[in-house]
């Protein structure tokens, strides 16, 4: 049944449809998306299942025997007028952020910028991607390598960043010349519909990008995982999941990028600029309440400032606003659902129960908020030390020398991203090298751009997101090799 986006306004309480070979299907079956400031029903979805997976990859491998076809013109022009079209509804896209998952709106605002950066940026991408010739050992051969899409995708995508996880997945498996179905999560699925409904309407042939919404993600999956035609998992999520799909693209030998879980120490040393410090803990923290996979999980801080640091960190966080995500001063909004308030309690509890002091913040609030909160006297064995908080929870660990702190560190499943402040440059370099992750910030808590290859390694997951090592997670490299007469 057509249930077609006529207008990019989130309406609270509208139906949207799944997008499958270019129709918007509306099913037998729906599930609500809660507004969690609100909590109450923001948007009905179309419950896919099985039959709508199966139609979805019907069309996918139709839709690649065409589109790989095209020229990196073609899809680099196409591209650039889904940029055009995000960036002219970045105020709906980010009310409907906001809306689906309580980032607060001028955040929101600033995801679409850069959702759209990594559309712009592929749109050029694509027009680069080059071959390679190569001497052989006979005179009589002339040896090529080329880059082909490695065919229709699967990508499986987190509700924290409901736009620009969707792009940076879709963005260089298009301009690669694949063909791609997402799968948004179940929380925050409405901002990927809207995105399908620009390309949709800047032209997107049919089954290029296809959005299945579904409150059964393993059912849905199975059929992707099951089938030989989809060659690619990108997947971002947590690391528990991600090692299933893993596990699951197996059987078929999928290419795969797994973007996962982190929990990123934030190191300051005494030669430090501690304002600075601050400011970008203050970014690298608090930013969607601490729902990210790059914000800092534990603040390391060499003993001889660690007083002066958690003094202004706890000021700086008592001025923080906590409010209604749609205002444009709030800078701390919901958390995403019960489960995750409860998260974040037990870590504050656990952390007290062991010895920790909470110098601000440290409960719940009514609703679906927690307190901006700063700990200290953290220690290594409390569960905030081990596991992903995603929440707003500042936690301080006082050090005293560098082997140390980077031992410290080092010392998690995770290795993701990692940041170090210092104003020695020897201290710099050294410690960045030691340092077991994907990303380091050095004095820079916001790494995170279109430009650069995004990524962790150890249990943070496989392959890069962005630049041009992005786009190479799409393609496949192929070896020609011509014999002469
Ligand atoms: P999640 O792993 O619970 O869900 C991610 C996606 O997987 C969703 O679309 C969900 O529907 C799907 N999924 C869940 N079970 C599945 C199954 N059995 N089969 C197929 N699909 C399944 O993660 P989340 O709570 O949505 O996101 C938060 C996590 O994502 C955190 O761990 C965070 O660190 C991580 N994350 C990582 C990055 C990165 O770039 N490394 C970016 C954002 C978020």
């Amino acid at each position: 049944m057509e249930h077609a986006i006529n207008s990019m306004q989130p309406v609270p309480g509208r139906h949207y449809g799944a997008f499958i070979n270019g129709q918007w299907i509306k099913t037998d079956k729906s599930f609500d998306v809660q507004n969690p400031a609100k909590q109450e029903r923001f948007a009905i979805m179309s419950n896919c299942g099985t039959a709508e997976a199966e139609s979805a990859l019907t069309a996918t491998v139709a839709a690649f025997s065409s589109w790989k076809n095209t020229t990196a013109a073609q899809r680099a022009t196409l591209l650039k007028a889904w940029h055009a079209a995000i960036m002219a509804h970045q105020e709906e896209l980010a009310l409907a952020i906001s809306s689906e998952m309580g980032k607060p709106i001028l955040e929101a605002r600033g995801e679409v910028a850069y959702a759209a950066a990594y559309v712009e940026l592929y749109a050029e991408e694509a027009t680069r991607v080059y071959g390679e010739t190569f001497p052989s050992q006979h005179a009589h051969k002339r040896l090529f390598a080329n880059r082909q899409p490695v065919g229709p995708v699967y990508a499986v995508t987190p509700w924290n960043f409901p736009a620009a996880m969707v792009t940076r997945k879709v963005a260089p498996a298009l301009a690669a010349g694949c063909t791609v179905i997402v799968k948004p999560a179940e929380q925050s699925p409405v901002t990927a519909v809207l995105l399908a409904a620009l390309w949709e309407k800047v032209g997107g042939p049919a089954g290029t990008f296809q959005v299945l919404t579904t409150d059964d993600p393993a059912g849905v999956s199975k059929v992707m995982f099951d089938s030989r035609a989809v060659r690619k998992l990108t997947f971002t999520g947590s690391t528990a999941v991600g090692r299933m799909l893993y596990q699951q693209s197996a059987g078929t030998i999928k290419k795969v990028s797994l973007e996962l879980g982190g929990h990123a120490p934030f190191i300051v040393f005494h030669d430090a600029d501690i304002d600075r410090a601050v400011d970008e803990v203050m970014l690298c923290k608090f930013r969607n309440a601490g729902q990210t996979c790059v914000c800092t999980n534990r603040i390391y801080v060499q003993r001889s400032i660690a007083e002066a640091f958690a003094a202004r960190l706890t000021d700086r966080v008592k001025a923080l606003k906590v409010g209604d995500p749609a205002d444009f001063d709030t800078q701390i909004g919901p958390l995403v659902d019960r489960a995750a308030v409860e998260k974040v309690q037990f870590h504050v509890l656990d952390a007290v129960s062991k010895g920790a002091r909470v110098l601000v913040g440290g409960k719940a609030k009514s609703g679906l908020y927690f307190l901006p909160t700063v700990l200290t006297d953290v220690a290594a064995g409390m569960e905030i030390m081990q596991e992903e908080t995603f929440g707003p929870v500042a936690p301080i660990v006082i050090f005293d020398n560098e082997d140390e702190v980077i031992a410290l560190a080092n010392d998690t499943p995770y290795g993701l991203a990692a940041y170090l402040y210092t104003s020695n440059l020897s201290r710099a370099f050294r410690v960045s090298e030691k340092l077991e992750y994907g990303i380091v910030g050095i004095n820079d808590g916001a790494p995170s751009t279109a430009q650069g290859p995004f990524g962790g390694i150890k249990d943070s997951g496989l392959g890069r997101e962005g630049g041009k090592w992005g786009l190479e997670e799409f393609l496949d490299v192929r070896f020609v090799s011509i014999g002469l007469d």
